[in-house]
């Protein structure tokens, strides 16, 4: 109980002790309080008795006072002292009877008992009372005391022989004449009862024992009471007590003892009194009021304040009682918490130690077990009860793992030697039942609470699978130093800006021989300064933050002075508990090597291909011009012969150079690929009118191979969004091969709307029963130049650019083309476009449509147009001639060979059209032309066609900005020459 508690039980005798001392003490206090309230009450009685007496006395003194001296100036009165002269002179009844009426005023005015006029020997002349009786002696002896002193003179009380026993009190005066002679004494008499008595005796405050009276001290050793007691009759001048009785309040008075005096009264009863004498007078007043009154209250507050002492050692004692009992509960409360405590940390202790992961056992001081947890049972294979007072040596037998000796010092080391002991971490527990099992242990001593050693705890716990961790970890170092020995990546780690380890592939791509030869250099020492890595700083602050820098290339400077380009890794690792960088790299100068070579050779391809291209536009030019004649002249051959064999060889003539038009045509178009200038102009397209014509275009060709051309469209009107020229295209391409490829049977060229997927497709097809195209052929017949039949043997002439075109143009349109083919039986092409929503196409309003024209071959318009003026700049002479020969029946034409003579020609002329080649040979060419003729007035809205080879899209588009208002492709069928011009003048 010495702190250990919060609460202790004090022993009962301090309990005792304490209420004893608490009740001691109580008492104390209320004994005290009862002495104070009885000194205040005596202090009060006593200024309270006091203060009556004072009064009185004062009230006595003054009215004695008064009393004397009204005696005095009443016998001194002139009128009396006639009246009495007057009577003695004469002593007649008259003068008596006059003697008396003036002294009767006298009494009634100033309440005297009586007055009686005397000789100056006492002898009675009249009294207002008009009775004759015989003077007192007392009074006598006074009336001579006055005239002999001539003063007035108070008799004492006395008990008046004339007033029948009433006591009074006589002031007596000598009556003097004009001579101042006394003739006579005037006595006046008061009755004490009148004004003294009644002022003695009243009290003024409610007492039943109070009472004041006054005494005189008689000269035989009496003490004479004056007026009537309280408590006692007939008391007045009659009553008196020796002097000799010293507790007698009346006795101290009289002998001249004033202030308080505690002491028995007349009745023998204990008293408390003032005292003090009456100046002026022989008389002594006490009050004195009995003491059992005086403390009457007091008694009841005694009673008061013992019961409430005896309350409050009583509550005391109940409540040291209820603090005792209740620290009592507490403790024992306590004390049950302690005990449950410390059971349920004994509990928790137990519980701990046994579910604990390491084996545990504890022995005495001999070394004899006392305990095993569960995991030491487990380990060791003794359980505890067995295993208890056999020797720690033979239940936990441990030897070295490496050596194969018992170990079992422990006991040595730590019960002799006392101090924790550490087993390596090489020993291995053999087990009971023989099995080892490699453990790491600790002993260390027990000792109780006196610091005495009493026995040894050994912890031990169980290494197998940490042994096997780091086995496996030993292993797993070896293999990656091999792998980092015998990688070809070169691998160095860095600390503190210092190489710390180097493999061989870094010494050997670093360029030394040995690794001491790097180690302690700063890596950065190698950058070449040409290093195209990002900013050093900015590497240094990345791995500061522990980024990693992965595949940067840098050029470095090797030991041997040759410098190379590397592939570097950094990544930052913690290396001996500090902060390293691992940097892996290889020497990727070969690599770069072959990738320069790779990229000049890629772009001497490239610049081989764009030869190709230019050189195919530049022969795609060269070639139509001439063909121009060609086709010309066929023409014009064919309409004008009339031999059947000649006609036919003119019309030999067409179709080789209408042949030799399209392979230039599609060779162009490739070209324009290869450039990626391919522009895509869409627009509302009326797809029945569209198939209409080129269907119309085809008949012709496919009745000469006597093949049925059949078109099936599912359809009346249906507006397509798309580049009208680039779809025209594609479907000549197709329907020209099913005609080249079909041998008997027909063509079909077929187009539907279906729904894929919820969207609606556009579906043309062109089909043929033609040789069809073997499965293993029809991937390749969509690239360039290829063909199922190839090289010297094969079947069918053409340039193997068709289906290339198709496809590329097709895509561009944002549809897609199939192949559905079986060798022998045909070929059906299939094309897949988006269908615009169908309100769209059927609104669509006429003005939007781009329609195709078929454009009749017969020339019809020299009937219609009146002869117009053409001016045609064309430096080739069979051109020239061609024109000349188609136009000149129905224009007025002229020509100019150059850009100079064709500006001379203008400014005299006034051309209603100008035709112009655009390469015009030597000065400018047909488009600067325009230019210049543009300048001129008179031509700024005139219509300039270019007729020339350059014959692509782009070519055409390029000569229509800039100036030129119509484009004609070189060769040209002499409708088209027509119909341009047909166009022109019907606009006009
Ligand atoms: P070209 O017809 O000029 O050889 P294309 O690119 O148009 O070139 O066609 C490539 C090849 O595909 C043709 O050479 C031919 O072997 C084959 N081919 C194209 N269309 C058909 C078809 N309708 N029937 C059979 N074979 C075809």
């Amino acid at each position: 109980m010495n702190g250990k508690y919060r609460y202790y039980i004090p022993k009962i005798t301090h309990v005792i002790a304490l209420f004893v001392l608490s009740s001691v003490l109580i008492g104390i206090a209320g004994y005290s309080y009862f002495i104070n309230e009885e000194k205040n009450i005596r202090q009060q009685k006593q200024n309270e008795i006091k203060a009556i007496t004072e009064l009185k006395i004062k009230q006595i003194s003054g009215w004695y006072l008064d009393e004397l001296a009204d005696a005095g100036i009443i016998s001194k009165n002139s009128f009396l002292m006639e009246k009495v002269d007057d009577y003695l002179k004469n002593k007649g009844i008259l003068q008596k009877s006059k003697l008396i009426n003036s002294i009767s005023e006298i009494k009634t005015e100033h309440g005297y008992d009586d007055i009686l006029i005397c000789s100056l020997e006492g002898d009675l002349f009249v009294s207002v009372n008009n009775r004759i009786f015989y003077i007192d002696s007392l009074i006598k002896e006074n009336i001579i005391l006055s005239a002999k002193t001539n003063s007035t003179v108070v008799s004492d009380l006395f008990k008046s022989s004339a007033q029948k026993g009433k006591i009074n009190l006589a002031f007596i005066s000598p009556i003097v004449n004009e001579n101042n002679q006394s003739i006579a004494s005037a006595v006046f008499l008061i009755e004490a009862d009148e004004f003294l008595y009644p002022l003695i005796q009243y009290w003024p405050t409610s007492s039943t024992t109070s009472e004041t009276f006054i005494v005189r001290k008689e000269y035989n050793g009496k003490v004479l009471y004056l007026n009537e007691l309280r408590h006692q009759k007939n008391t007045a001048l009659q009553f008196w007590l020796p002097i000799t009785r010293k507790d007698l309040p009346a006795v101290q008075a009289a002998n001249g003892k004033i202030g308080i005096f505690e002491g028995k009264d007349y009745r023998g009863i204990e008293v408390f009194a003032y005292l003090s004498p009456i100046p002026e007078t022989p008389w002594f007043m006490i009050a004195k009021i009995n003491k059992s009154e005086l403390f009457d209250g007091l008694y009841d507050e005694l009673i008061i304040i013992s019961t409430m002492t005896l309350l409050f050692i009583l509550i005391t004692g109940i409540g040291i009682s209820l603090i005792y009992n209740n620290r009592q509960k507490n403790f024992y409360k306590e004390l049950y918490n302690k005990e449950k405590e410390l059971w349920q940390s004994e509990e928790k202790f137990k519980v701990t130690l046994e579910s604990l992961g390491n084996g545990v056992i504890t022995t005495d001081i001999s070394g004899k077990v006392q305990y095993l947890n569960k995991m030491a049972e487990v380990l060791t294979g003794w359980n505890s009860q067995e295993a208890k007072g056999k020797s720690l040596s033979e239940v936990y037998s441990v030897k070295n793992e490496n050596s194969g000796e018992k170990e079992n010092n422990i006991i040595d080391k730590v019960l002799k030697q006392g101090v924790v002991k550490e087993l390596g971490n090489h020993t291995l527990l053999i087990s009971r039942s023989g099995d080892s099992i490699p453990v790491r242990d600790t002993g260390a001593p027990i000792y109780d609470v006196d610091g005495s050693l009493t026995g040894l705890v050994l912890t031990f716990q169980d290494e197998t699978e940490k042994r096997r961790q780091l086995n496996l970890i030993s292993e797993s170092e070896e293999k990656y130093r091999t792998l980092i020995e015998i990688s070809r990546d070169g691998l160095i780690i860095v600390l503190d800006d210092n190489i710390v380890f180097v493999n061989n592939a870094a010494i050997e791509i670093l360029g030394a021989v040995k690794a001491e030869q790097l180690l302690g250099k700063s890596p950065l020492e190698f950058l070449n300064p040409d290093s195209i890595g990002i900013n050093i700083e900015r590497r240094k602050r990345m791995l500061e933050d522990g980024m990693n820098i992965l595949n940067i290339e840098e050029k470095i400077n090797r030991l041997d002075g040759n410098s190379i380009d590397i592939e570097i890794a950094a990544i930052p690792f913690n290396y001996k508990n500090r902060r390293a960088i691992q940097i892996i790299f290889r020497n990727i100068s070969e690599r770069k090597k072959m990738i320069t070579d790779l990229i000049s050779a890629k772009e001497k391809a490239e610049e081989i291909n764009k030869l190709k291209t230019n050189f195919f536009a530049n022969m795609s030019h060269e070639l139509r011009t001439p063909f121009v004649g060609i086709m010309g002249y066929a023409e014009l051959l064919l309409e004008s012969l009339t031999d059947p064999d000649q006609k036919e060889m003119a019309e030999g003539i067409l179709n080789t150079s209408i042949r030799m038009k399209e392979t230039l045509t599609k060779i162009l178009n490739l070209t324009r690929f290869e450039f990626s200038s391919i522009e895509v102009s869409k627009n509302y397209v009326n797809l029945c009118t569209l198939l209409e014509n080129i269907y119309k275009q085809f008949t012709r060709l496919a009745e000469k191979k006597n093949l049925s051309f059949e078109k099936l469209i599912c359809f009346n009107s249906l507006y397509l969004y798309t580049d009208e020229t680039l779809l025209s295209e594609i479907l000549s391409n197709l329907i020209s091969n099913a005609i080249i490829y079909t041998n008997a049977g027909k063509i079909i060229l077929s187009a539907d709307v279906s729904k894929k997927n919820d969207i609606n497709f556009i579906v043309i097809k062109v089909s043929d029963t033609g040789i069809g195209i073997p499965i293993d052929k029809q991937d390749i017949i969509w690239e360039e130049f290829r063909q199922v039949s190839e090289g010297t043997t094969r079947s069918y002439q053409g340039t193997g650019l068709g289906l290339a075109i198709v496809k590329k143009y097709t895509m561009l349109l944002g549809g897609s083309v199939f192949l559905e083919s079986e060798e022998g039986k045909g070929s059906t092409f299939i094309l897949e476009f988006p269908a615009p929503d169908s309100s769209k196409s059927e609104i669509e309003n006429e003005g939007k449509m781009t329609e195709t024209n078929n454009y009749p071959l017969e020339n019809n318009s020299s009937n219609i147009l009146e002869k117009k003026k053409i001016l045609y700049v064309e430096d080739d002479l069979i051109a020239i001639d061609i024109a000349k020969r188609i136009l000149s029946k129905i224009y007025e034409i002229d020509f100019s060979d150059t850009a100079e003579s064709a500006l001379s020609k203008i400014n005299g002329n006034n051309y209603d059209v100008i035709l112009t080649d655009i390469n015009l040979g030597a000065g400018e060419n047909g488009q600067e032309l325009t230019n210049l003729i543009r300048q001129h007035p008179n031509y700024k809205n005139v219509p300039i066609v270019a007729v020339t080879a350059f014959a692509s899209e782009d070519d055409k588009k390029e000569f229509l900005s800039k100036g030129m208002t119509h484009f004609l492709a070189k060769p040209f069928y002499i409708r088209e020459l027509l119909k341009v011009l047909e166009d022109i003048f019907n606009k006009v």
